[in-house]
């Protein structure tokens, strides 16, 4: 991910390489090239605009300082305000301060939200926590066998649907879960919920009154980075439909030109939180702006 975009700044500031000074022509054609690049790279409109003009008027505002050359100003002003629009600081997950920590996992089908669901398990155990996952997508044919099995992988137990126990009832599966974790003394419930191929009412209902019923700690947004622009339009629908405190991102690993990664946070205001880049169940981790921003301008 993020090839492209790389390559268009790293191409914009070697044209900057050995200015004494930035001109007023030299910070307009640079932002021009930014925004071309930012555009190629997928990122909604109004997030190039806001970026691009804060761009400009720090390169205008910014002191000539002694360390740094004016293409190196340029570069540190983009890196910062990357790290600005990914989210700021690493956001790290909320625990509860009684009984288990609940999180649910919301986004359309195919996102990823299965797989996530055993890899953050995975990771939260590697944090010396005891997780448990909840299977309430009863949507997907093979969703809770899926579950079922990589969290076996993960050594992680699923509370999984079964007569007597909420079948064909998400938001009853959902309840009775957390009550076993209660029970059971796990001290993370992972809930995995249904999605759609689109958007969709009844889904958004669903997920919904699972939030209701379990009042989660953290409800996070599983995304895929792959259907670029798509992303952000989907993370709107979710914020106004479930609501969410966080976002994942998946499938980094692809070859999606990163303007969802870019958009989201700065659109809906809610921070990446962990990303997902791939199949493998050690491929996760914290999202850390910082980190991503220098990958971009490496
Ligand atoms: P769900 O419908 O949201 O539960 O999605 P799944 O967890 O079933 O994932 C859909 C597909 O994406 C599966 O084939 C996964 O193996 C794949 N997948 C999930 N996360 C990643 C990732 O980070 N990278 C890659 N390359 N594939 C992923």
């Amino acid at each position: 991910m993020f090839a492209t975009l790389s390559d268009r700044l790293a191409s914009t500031f070697k044209n900057l390489r050995g200015k004494g000074r930035l001109s007023e022509a030299d910070i307009d054609a640079t932002a021009r090239e930014i925004r071309i690049a930012l555009l190629e790279a997928d990122v909604a409109l109004p997030v190039v605009k806001e970026f691009v003009g804060a761009i400009k008027e720090r390169a205008r505002g910014e002191e000539v300082s002694g360390a740094l050359n004016p293409a190196q100003q340029i570069v540190k002003i983009v890196n910062e305000e990357l790290v600005a629009i990914l989210g700021g600081e690493t956001r790290r997950l909320r625990y509860a301060k009684t009984g288990p920590t609940v999180i649910m996992l919301a986004g359309l089908q195919g996102a990823g939200k299965t797989t996530l669901a055993a890899k953050l398990a995975l990771w939260l155990k590697e944090q010396g926590k005891t997780p448990m996952l909840v299977a309430c997508d009863l949507q997907r044919p093979n969703a809770v066998n899926q579950l079922q099995v990589n969290g076996e992988r993960v050594g992680v137990p699923v509370f999984a649907p079964e007569p007597g126990n909420g079948v064909g009832n998400p938001v009853e599966v959902a309840k009775q879960g957390v009550a076993e974790a209660k029970r059971t003394l796990h001290d993370v419930v992972i809930i995995d919920t249904a999605g759609r191929l689109g958007i969709d009412a009844e889904m958004m209902g669903q997920a919904r009154m699972i939030r209701t019923a379990t009042q989660p700690d953290e409800v996070l947004f599983v995304v895929d980075a792959m259907i670029g622009q798509d992303a952000v339009n989907t993370a709107l629908a979710f914020q106004e439909g479930v609501g969410y405190d966080g976002v994942v991102l998946t499938k980094l690993d692809g070859d999606a030109r990163g303007g969802a990664a870019l958009s989201i946070a700065s659109i809906t205001g809610k921070p990446v939180m962990f990303a997902s880049n791939g199949e493998k169940m050690t491929d996760f981790d914290l999202f850390h702006p910082d980190r991503m921003a220098s990958r971009i301008l490496d």
